[in-house]
C-alpha cells in the first residue's frame, strides 16, 4: 500500500481466519477443476494477497514471504505471480504496479479498478466493454487486453 491516510482504517480489510481458509480453499477447489496444482508456493503468493488490506508490490510479497520473516526468492514469487494471473486469481494493476487477489471469483474476465488516490484502495469492478469490443473488431483490431484503471476517491475518503 502507499502512504496510509486516515480515513480508511479498516474499511478495506484483507481476508482473516475462516474467510480466508475458505477463499484458499475455493481456489485450491478451482485449480483441481483445471488440472492445475496450487503448489505451496503458489498458495502462500495467494495467502499473502488475500490477507493484505491493499494492492502489493513484488517485492513486498518477496519480503513478506517467509513465515519466520525470511524473504522469498524473487523468481518464486514472479513465477508464483504469473500463475495466479493466467489463472485469474490475480490482478496486476498497471499504473500502481501492484497486485491483488480477484475478487469476482470468475475465470478469464477483463478486471477494471476504481482506485482511490487517498488511502490507496483498489476496488475491482467488471467493466461493461462490449460496445468497445465491437467498435474495435469493426476497426480491424485483434484486442488482447483492456486496462481500465479509473481514479479519484472511495467513499471512506472525503474530498
Ligand atoms: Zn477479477
Ligand atoms: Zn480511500
Ligand atoms: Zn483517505
Amino acid at each position: 500500500m502507499g502512504e496510509a491516510c486516515h480515513h480508511a482504517d479498516g474499511v478495506h480489510p484483507g481476508l482473516k481466519g475462516q474467510a480466508l481458509k475458505r477463499a484458499l480453499g475455493a481456489a485450491e477447489s478451482r485449480c483441481a477443476d483445471t488440472q492445475e496444482r496450487l503448489t505451496p508456493p503458489r498458495r502462500r503468493v495467494l495467502e499473502l494477497l488475500l490477507e493484505s488490506d491493499g494492492p502489493l508490490k513484488a517485492y513486498d510479497l518477496i519480503a513478506a514471504y517467509g513465515e519466520a520473516g525470511e524473504p522469498a526468492k524473487p523468481p518464486t514469487v514472479y513465477r508464483a505471480l504469473e500463475f495466479l494471473e493466467r489463472l485469474g486469481f490475480a490482478h496486476r494493476i498497471e499504473s500502481l504496479n501492484a497486485y491483488v487477489p480477484c475478487r469476482l471469483e470468475a475465470d478469464g474476465h477483463m478486471a477494471a479498478f476504481l482506485i482511490c488516490d487517498c488511502c490507496g484502495a483498489a476496488q475491482e469492478f467488471e467493466p461493461d466493454l462490449a460496445p468497445a469490443l465491437v467498435a474495435a473488431k469493426a476497426a480491424g483490431y485483434a484486442v488482447r487486453s483492456v486496462t481500465l484503471e479509473a481514479r479519484g476517491r472511495c467513499p471512506a475518503c472525503p474530498e
